[in-house]
């Protein structure tokens, strides 16, 4: 699989999803190489793995403390890439950020 953009550099898998709210998911995510973040940083992902369209997430979890990168995302209605994050990305699937 190739990168969409060199804006979304790291490659990651989906460990797993949970649903937070009636409207919030967490994605877990894997990164088999090494990615450093800080606390609060936000990271751009590839909505549908194109270069089209990009979107902007908080990370939600510690660095240092969890083994995943978590993004925590609210369902917008009609929303590009948050219908894509919450409905259509499975566990397993892979994410550029
Ligand atoms: C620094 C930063 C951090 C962020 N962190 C988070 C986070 O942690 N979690 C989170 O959930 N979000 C976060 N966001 C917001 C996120 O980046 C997206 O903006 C959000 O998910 C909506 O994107 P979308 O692609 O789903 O919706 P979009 O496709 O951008 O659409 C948004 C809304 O506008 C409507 N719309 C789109 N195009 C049109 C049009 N032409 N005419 C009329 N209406 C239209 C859509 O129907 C939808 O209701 C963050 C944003 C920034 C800048």
């Amino acid at each position: 699989m190739t990168m969409p953009t060199p804006l979304c550099p790291y490659r990651m898998q989906v460990h797993h999803i949970k649903q937070e709210t009636p409207d919030v998911w967490t994605l877990s995510l894997f990164c088999h190489d090494d990615y450093h973040y800080d606390a609060g940083q936000h990271a751009l992902i590839s909505i549908r793995n194109g270069a089209d369209t990009l979107r902007a997430y908080t990370i939600s979890s510690t660095p240092g403390v969890s083994p995943f990168i978590t993004l925590t995302v609210r369902r917008i209605s009609g929303g590009a890439g948050s219908e894509w994050l919450t409905r259509e990305v499975k566990r397993g699937d892979y994410l550029w950020l």
